[in-house]
């Protein structure tokens, strides 16, 4: 994006959320998946299983997809699970098209066949969002139980880009396929496609943390690879006092999240964002206006730590109420591994902001925000 776009965006985005208009929307059609990825934060049945009786129609979510346009929404996500399992996905796509949403697609590539890349080549998304899990069928074998996956993300990858859709690389680096970090942005590279990588992990949205906990790196092992992206954002050195002294003042929810930004979940729960369970409205009964009012109203109840209002490295820390959720199982109790990130994060930026080794900021919490988010 250059730079009085994003400028557009970004007022954009301040007006919407100072008036409350959810411009930003993503829908999960699915919770069913055909990989198995350990740290999925969603999958609840595999590939073969039957859309479950709380899985909402098409209609439905045409409906809803049309009373979010009502309300304001410009851009939409389609996700999953893997939205491509549903059999009526085209229908789905082709109507949210049709409500001239900016639409992007989240999908793990492995059933992009020939025949959808060129359906959708015809009414393409802003961008087809390809989550690459690793850089071998062995890595896809380990991390998500899927012995050809890789070879099956990059041909669905390539079926796209030879019908010219734009797509972008994503990752979700644990343990499992850190070996593989290095591997999967030169391919990303070597494709000239943006590449956005996500290390912080926060188990499933009904479990939290606890099963799959031993998956995520150290602090150490994150700061790494963000530094290793750093260079890649043309932004100008942050003054960390200015936003010490900001950031104090900013109430628990301060992202877009339930602000100008919503989520709308495979069971039809509207939430701030793919990382809640609670609090949720229910726009298929009150309508999706009330839910989002409700929701609005919601969000301004949920409760922070006492001790994070008064700490000076939360403009180093990612916390925010869903996390500390998944994390502690409670909105108002500090995670342990949080603020441990939060440490080591001020090192490193210190570090290398005074050292002036790069000459830009760090912003990997609001990227996560962007990316969770849009
Ligand atoms: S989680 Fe820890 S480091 Fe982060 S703001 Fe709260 S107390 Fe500070
Ligand atoms: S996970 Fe991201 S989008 Fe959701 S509340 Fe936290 S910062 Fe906001």
């Amino acid at each position: 994006m250059n730079r009085s776009l994003q400028q557009l965006h970004s007022e954009l985005q301040k007006e919407a959320a100072r008036e409350g208009i959810p411009i930003f929307g993503g829908f999960e059609l699915t919770a069913r998946c055909n990989l198995s990825c350990k740290m999925c934060y969603v999958k609840q049945k595999g590939a073969d299983a039957k859309p479950c009786e709380q899985e909402l129609t098409a209609r439905q979510w045409i409906d809803l997809g049309q009373a979010a346009a009502g309300q304001g929404t410009l851009t939409a996500f389609l996700t999953g699970g893997e939205p491509l399992l549903r059999a009526d996905f085209q229908e789905i796509y082709d109507a949210f098209c049709r409500m001239g949403f900016r639409l992007t697609l989240f999908t793990n590539g492995t059933l992009i066949t020939e025949e959808f890349a060129k359906w959708i080549s015809k009414i393409p998304p802003s961008t087809v969002d390809i989550t690459l899990y690793g850089a071998s069928d062995h890595t896809y074998f380990n991390l998500c139980g899927m012995k050809d996956g890789f070879q099956k993300a990059i041909d669905g990858m390539e079926r796209l880009l030879q019908y010219g859709v734009n797509v972008r690389v994503k990752t979700t680096i644990v343990k499992t396929n850190l070996q593989d970090y290095k591997a999967i942005k030169s391919i990303a590279e070597s494709y000239h496609l943006e590449f956005l990588s996500n290390t912080l992990i926060h188990g499933n949205r009904e479990e939290g943390i606890q099963k799959c906990a031993e998956l995520r790196l150290s602090p150490e092992e994150m700061y790494q690879i963000n530094l290793d992206t750093l260079d890649e954002y043309d932004r100008s050195p942050i003054d960390f006092q200015k936003r010490k002294d900001w950031i104090k003042n900013l109430p628990p929810m301060s992202c877009t999240a339930g602000r100008c930004a919503f989520f709308i979940n495979w069971e039809g729960k509207l939430t701030p964002c793919p990382l809640f369970v609670a609090p949720y409205t229910d726009p298929l009964s009150c309508g999706f206006p009330e839910a989002w009012r409700l929701l609005r109203e919601k969000i301004n109840e949920i409760p922070a730590p006492v001790k994070c209002k008064t700490c000076d490295k939360r403009v180093f820390c990612p916390v925010c109420p869903p996390r500390l959720y998944l994390e502690t199982g409670k909105f108002n109790e500090t995670s342990e591994y949080l603020c441990l990130i939060a440490k080591t994060k001020e090192q490193t930026a210190t570090r290398y902001q005074y050292g002036n080794k790069f000459g830009k900021g760090d912003h990997d919490h609001e990227k996560s925000i962007s990316k969770a988010s849009h």
